[in-house]
């Protein structure tokens, strides 16, 4: 969700005139961010962030700075570990080495390095796509892709579902094209949607596999199948789902068999891959239209050949290791068992996310500050405007390297928090 600022009105910026020595007028600009400041602290939302110092080989512990201790992380991203994977940091070690630092200019100023190169064709083959495009970052990926198709595209409609991520939202914004906001994963609502554009509109339906704050996943098969019958083109994003699902990885396209009926996927290296870099792989008229047109991909830098380098590996090797996904799938289960027995309110998410429903911005920030300075243990709080005002929670993120220990001392960890806190238990916990 877009962050907003303090509109200050014409009214108020003459409220207080003010003039310099040399009487030109004074513009108070530190005073406006402060103002702006001031509005987030007011709503309880201003982000403050807490200092971890991850180890290799220590996954998923990290040093917490302020307190000068080790704590066990709980809301990572890098969803199995590999951003401390041997094959990956060997990989990484490599290309510093032997192709330095950085780039050295966009793809277009000899930036294009093999390694890139070879990372597009690695990841058009897992998509069974005709190509790919990788950029600086999943958010570049989405929001320029974005507003790149849907602006060459005469009187095109997008559609878009409610929960959207910010960097989708924001390519459609800047396209400037009409777009409909239709409710989350609501197929009724999407096709009524789309029979409203006459067949012969462009058009182009963006939505997520799964859905990073609930868990939740998309009927991608079912949005597909109303993409056919409306003419309508389907962009997916799989950020939270590459690398963990599907026999190679290649998200729930992949598990659920429809990749060839997605016509763009979006993916980053920077969650299970554990790296750093975004992407899309699609068709070859799609992936040229990109790579020749979208500002996000031509006037930035390459990825360097040391990210591209490790998410190569991570690449090929959560695609031949079933491993890691095997695991991450068992303690999942085996957390969300332990805390549906002990009463802790989860949401039902049918994903590797496990959303535990606080319900309270402030008491969502002391259970997160309880379960560090009492439990060592780290997750962080989730409040407006992540998610709707109610639906403050701690995100809980399992890997395949939280050891049976570590996820009883979790749930111990909640069920004193919740006590102490007084934060209701699952049976008053809306569904
Ligand atoms: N898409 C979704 C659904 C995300 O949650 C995120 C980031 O957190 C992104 C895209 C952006 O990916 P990246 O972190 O690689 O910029």
């Amino acid at each position: 969700m877009q962050q907003q600022c303090p509109v200050h009105t014409q009214e108020s910026v003459n409220a207080t005139p003010q003039v310099e020595s040399d009487n030109r007028p004074a513009i108070d600009y530190g005073g406006y961010f402060e103002d702006a400041l001031n509005q987030l602290k007011g709503e309880g939302r201003y982000r403050t962030f807490k200092q971890l110092e991850r180890k290799v080989g220590a996954f998923p512990i990290a040093r917490d700075v302020e307190r000068n201790r080790d704590v066990v992380i709980w809301c990572s991203n890098d969803y199995l570990g590999m951003g401390q994977h041997q094959s990956v940091l060997n990989a990484m070690h490599h290309a510093l080495d032997d192709l330095g630092a950085g780039a050295g200019g966009t793809r277009n100023i000899s930036g294009n390095h093999s390694v890139i190169v070879d990372l597009e064709r690695e990841l058009a083959s897992l998509h069974h796509k005709d190509g790919a495009l990788v950029f600086v970052c999943g958010y570049v990926a989405n929001e320029t892709t974005l507003n790149t198709l849907l602006s060459m595209l005469p009187g095109c409609v997008v559609f878009s579902d409610e929960k959207n991520h910010a960097s989708m939202i924001q390519g459609i914004r800047n396209s400037r094209v009409k777009k409909q906001i239709f409710r989350h994963n609501d197929l009724a609502h999407l096709e009524e949607l789309l029979k409203e554009e006459p067949l012969d509109t462009p058009k182009l339906i963006a939505f997520e596999s799964v859905y990073s704050m609930d868990g939740d996943i998309a009927p991608i098969k079912e949005v597909c199948e109303l993409a056919k019958k409306y003419n309508a083109l389907t962009y997916l994003d799989e950020v939270h789902a590459v690398g963990m699902y599907g026999d190679h990885g290649a998200g729930v396209a992949e598990r659920d068999q429809v990749m060839d009926k997605v016509d763009i996927i979006q993916g980053t290296f920077a969650k299970a891959y554990g790296v750093m870099g975004g992407y899309i792989a699609a068709s070859r008229e799609i992936i040229d239209v990109v790579r020749s047109y979208a500002s996000g991909f031509i006037f930035t830098t390459a990825l360097p050949p040391v990210l591209a380098a490790g998410a190569l590996s991570s690449v090929r090797h959560l695609r031949q290791s079933q491993y890691e996904r095997d695991q991450q799938q068992a303690n999942v289960a085996y957390l969300k068992t332990r805390l549906r027995e002990e009463g802790i309110p989860i949401l039902d998410s049918v994903s590797h996310i496990i959303p535990v429903m606080v319900g309270d911005p402030a008491l969502c920030k002391q259970a997160s500050d309880l379960l560090l300075s009492e439990h060592y243990i780290y997750v962080q709080p989730i409040n407006y405007p992540t998610v709707p005002k109610g639906g403050e929670r701690l995100r809980v993120t399992p890997t395949p390297l939280h050891t049976r220990e570590m996820q009883d001392a979790l749930v111990a960890g909640l069920k004193d928090v919740f006590t102490r806190l007084n934060i209701r238990y699952a049976s008053a916990c809306p569904a």
